[in-house]
């Protein structure tokens, strides 16, 4: 049995309490207020595992090369439909893909997290890629796959959706928008989530993109205020990724969109560009809104969108958290190192 203890962060309370955490076979057995009944194993401050609101995990194939590249990228150039991002997928073979994808999910294990979003390209063959990269791995992962072509086709969505969790759309802009409903509306027809990039690179009709009836969207960086509020309105998370945005010299309104009573949620977008280390957004997040530590730790919290089973202190559940050697007031400049044990 192992006993930890210190500051526990309660996701639904967003408060921390004093207490401990008695593991047994990777289940937990007791979770408690005050002292532990015996001397704790460990202490420190203890976060729920990370939940990565969106990655594009392959891409850490192309990750040295365009870091050691000298040139600016343009979002169009880097990420569009026509971009390097896609060519040097396309050209990476199947077992290459896979095993970069299990090295994603290894360094985002390493930085705390537990559980991640991942938009996948290439259809229903990218999708079993994916599924084939998860297999016997920890790490959760909800998977938005997108069709292999910007065309609706009713047997590929049935396949590609029977092997993933949603679909992840690339932008309502690189599509026949009349082809694009009906993948939504297949999507929403199996009981699966639609995640959209929206307003990146330039400012999408709002209108058109909520009533594909999404789930989650992610950037929002071009929005206008009256976009904020028909996202807030209609209850709409949206993920900011800003390190990846800072690539392209862009700064996502944060502050706006609380404002306008978006709900914010972090990931780490794009391999390449980023590493996974929530900490690091974290901070990128901080420098550029007003969220507090805290806050900022709700915005990569796991919850009911991926059915709330990524963090739970309940008796009988398996472990998904963190412990931290900083106590909770040093939260706002902790980092990876800080990490001095992971239970998942
Ligand atoms: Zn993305």
């Amino acid at each position: 049995m192992v006993i930890i203890a210190g500051d526990i962060f309660n996701p639904q309370t967003a408060e921390f309490f004093d207490g401990y955490i008695e593991i047994e076979k990777n289940i937990i057995i007791r979770t408690g207020k005050g002292n532990a009944p015996k001397m704790p194993d460990k202490r420190g401050t203890i976060l729920p595992l990370f939940f990565n609101w969106h990655t594009h995990s392959a891409d850490i194939i192309a990750r040295s090369r365009i870091q050691k590249s000298e040139r600016k990228w343009t979002i169009e150039e880097l990420v569009g439909p026509e971009g390097e991002k896609h060519k040097i997928l396309e050209e990476t073979r199947d077992p290459e893909l896979v095993s970069a994808m299990r090295q994603a999910m290894w360094e985002m294990l390493q930085n705390g997290v537990g559980g991640f979003c991942d938009f996948r390209e290439g259809g229903l063959h990218g999708v079993e890629l994916l599924n084939k990269a998860l297999l016997g791995q920890k790490i959760a992962c909800l998977r938005m796959a997108r069709p292999a072509k910007n065309i609706y086709d009713v047997k590929e969505m049935n396949m590609m959706l029977n092997s993933a969790d949603g679909i992840g759309i690339s932008s309502i802009s690189d599509w026949d928008y009349s082809e694009l409903q009906k993948v939504a509306k297949h999507a929403k027809n199996m009981g699966k989530k639609i995640a959209i990039h929206a307003s990146e690179r330039i400012r999408e009709d709002i209108d058109l993109v909520l009533d594909l009836k999404p789930d989650i969207l992610v950037h929002m960086v071009k929005g206008a205020a009256s976009d904020f509020s028909k996202v807030a309105q209609a209850k709409i998370p949206v993920v900011v990724c800003p390190r990846s945005n800072a690539f392209f010299g862009i700064v996502p309104p944060v502050d706006k969109m609380r404002k306008a009573g978006i709900e914010i949620k972090v990931g780490t977008d794009n391999a390449m560009i980023s590493s996974f280390n929530m900490f690091d957004e974290l901070q990128a997040l901080r420098s550029i809104s007003k969220l507090n530590p805290i806050e900022s730790i709700k915005a990569c919290t796991p919850d009911n969108l991926f059915n709330g089973k990524l963090y739970t202190l309940s008796e009988g559940a398996n472990p998904a958290f963190m412990l931290l050697g900083c106590g909770k007031k040093g939260l706002a400049s902790a980092r990876s190192v800080d990490i001095k044990a992971i239970f998942l």
